[in-house]
């Protein structure tokens, strides 16, 4: 399956306006795809798994700016640790703590997205509120001890549905709550500014109600075969 190149300019195109970042999300896809939009000028790559993200980093371009878009398990960050720049799905204290400990070993700093849970489905990962700020009021408290992580802001997936005003109105919910969280833990510093939301068929919606960062595959690579996983 070849790459969408005419999709991924009007992507741009869109962006632009927002001064949003794309995150190109190659997860099943080939290595010859992500060269291809890598070729096209694309740096950040986005990916779900651990074992297929080693092995494609270790055949890439070294300037690609690696992120971790899935649920991570904490006994798997050293794997990517290494290499990775930001990992979007960080859903637990245990898990920052991980990283936290694992980039340390590595002399880098890894910056993080709290995950937080806004659609409707049970399925979705992501803390709620209130796990959210017992999180950030530990964070806070303990600073020295996350020396090599960085709360670079928050991530959310909307609703799997095409009822656009639940969608909006979940992506609107999660921007108040970037903001207050942004003044109440951050100081309103600039460090803490990543809106991660927005897909292939929402990223619109997204770019309107605040998203600094889309994630965005099969708009680019193709609709996914899980099976050439
Ligand atoms: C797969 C995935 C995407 C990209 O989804 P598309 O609908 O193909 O654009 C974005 N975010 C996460 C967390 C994903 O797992």
């Amino acid at each position: 399956m070849a790459i969408n190149i005419g999709a991924y300019q009007e992507v741009l195109a869109r962006l632009a306006p927002y001064h949003a970042r794309l995150v190109a999300v190659s997860k099943t896809k080939p290595v010859e795809d992500i060269a291809a939009l890598y070729a096209a000028g694309q740096r950040i790559f986005g990916e779900n798994y651990v074992q297929e993200l080693t092995e494609k980093q270790a055949v890439l371009p070294a300037d690609i700016e690696w992120h971790f878009i899935g649920h991570l398990q904490s006994n798997k960050v050293k794997y990517i640790a290494p290499f990775v720049h930001t990992i979007h799905a960080v859903d637990s204290l245990k898990l920052l703590q991980e990283i936290n400990k694992q980039a340390a070993k590595q002399e880098r700093i890894i910056y993080c997205l709290l995950q937080v849970h806004i659609a409707m489905e049970e399925t979705k990962f992501g803390m709620d509120q209130q796990e959210l700020q017992q999180l950030l009021n530990t964070y806070k408290a303990n600073l020295p001890d996350f020396a090599n992580v960085r709360i670079a802001g928050l991530m959310g997936m909307a609703t799997n549905t095409n009822n656009e005003t639940q969608v909006r109105r979940e992506f609107h919910q999660l921007h108040a709550l970037f903001g207050s969280i942004k003044i109440t833990y951050f100081n309103n510093e600039s460090s803490f500014k990543e809106l991660s939301i927005g897909m292939s068929a929402d990223y619109s919606i997204a770019l309107q109600e605040g998203s600094t960062m889309v994630r965005i595959g099969s708009l680019l690579f193709g609709e996914r075969t899980y099976s050439q996983k």
